[in-house]
């Protein structure tokens, strides 16, 4: 099955304490795609300027990334520049030019307006409303958010909570959209808005699935180089969302297992810049690492007499 993302499709400057990158390939969009399509045919829509590389996104479009949806629009690209410091958790956004994306309003192709899989990636919670009144019954909907909209879009993303089944938000943005400091706390708060499923991600320190009834937890792997963390929160999404839609089924064990996969591609895209990586790797690598992960928890239980 397929999975449609709407995102952005940016040109980010990246600086970690192992090096820095001018202008590579990034967005919230371009992770998502780079990552699901190891599992799943995408369709991606977006926007581009005129200063946008698109020869570049040529790999996208080879493992199966539908670019049909992507525009391209007079002006600058949408343009991120962060840095991270030795705690390689959070990132400082030093400058954020919206470009393009400041006048873009989605316009979802005929073709993917049935895809039944449909990520919301990180944009202005308008457009993603949007793109939720351009689609037919997708058997799920989730979506993702960051600090900058909750500051600056909160009611439009309090309206987008009401409409999604799924959200994933790191735990600071959990805490800065609902006010609670604990984040089971905050998962209900959410759940309460509208959203079935709650994923908070805590960097490397793995992610929380919230249901009504359950809460499942998968590590992030431990990685000896963690080079840039730019874009580990939508390769996991891209890894989660794209594995549901290889597999087809909902079912809370198969949304656990997601959340593996999607823990596994977020800690593919910090071994380096921009989706180097997650171009870089096939089949038998993600196969290594899902093992790796099920040794990370792997133990009998043995009670003592
Ligand atoms: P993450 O997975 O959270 O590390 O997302 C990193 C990506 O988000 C970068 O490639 C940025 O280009 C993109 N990004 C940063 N700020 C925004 C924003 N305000 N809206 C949309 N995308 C953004």
């Amino acid at each position: 099955m397929t999975v449609l993302v709407v995102g952005s499709v940016a040109l980010d400057s990246v600086e970690t304490p192992f090096g820095k990158a001018e202008d590579v390939l990034g967005g919230s969009g371009t992770f998502f795609s780079a990552s699901a399509s190891h599992f799943a045919p995408v369709q991606l829509v977006g926007v581009v300027g005129s200063d946008y590389p698109v020869d570049k996104l040529a790999p996208l479009r080879q493992r199966g990334v539908d670019l049909a949806g992507l525009e391209k629009a007079d002006g600058e690209s949408f343009r991120w520049r962060g840095r991270y410091r030795h705690d390689l958790n959070s990132a400082e956004t030093l400058e954020t030019r919206l470009g393009v994306f400041s006048h873009f309003r989605p316009k979802i192709p005929e073709q993917f307006r049935t895809a039944p899989f449909v990520f919301l990636a990180n944009i202005d919670p308008r457009l993603q409303l949007d793109v939720l009144n351009q689609v037919e019954k997708p058997k799920l909907v989730a979506c993702d958010t960051m600090n900058f909209w909750i500051e600056s879009r909160r009611s439009d993303l309090l309206a987008l909570l009401d409409r999604v089944d799924l959200i994933t938000l790191n735990d600071g943005e959990a805490r800065q959209l609902t006010e609670e400091t604990n984040l089971v706390k905050a998962a209900r708060w959410i759940m309460k808005r509208g959203p079935r499923h709650v994923i908070i991600k805590k960097g490397e320190h793995g992610a929380f699935m919230f249901t009504e009834r359950s809460v499942f937890f998968a590590p992030a792997y431990p990685l000896e180089h963690v080079f840039d963390p730019t874009g580990a929160g939508d390769s996991f999404a891209g890894g989660f969302m794209g594995y549901l839609a290889r597999t087809g089924r909902i079912d809370d064990d198969n949304m656990r297992r997601a959340v593996v996969y999607g823990s596994a591609m977020g800690s593919f895209a910090v071994e380096r810049f921009s989706i180097e990586r997650l171009l870089e790797i096939g089949t038998s690598e993600i196969r290594q690492r899902l093992t790796e992960f099920r040794r990370l928890v792997a133990f009998e239980e043995e009670l003592p007499d």
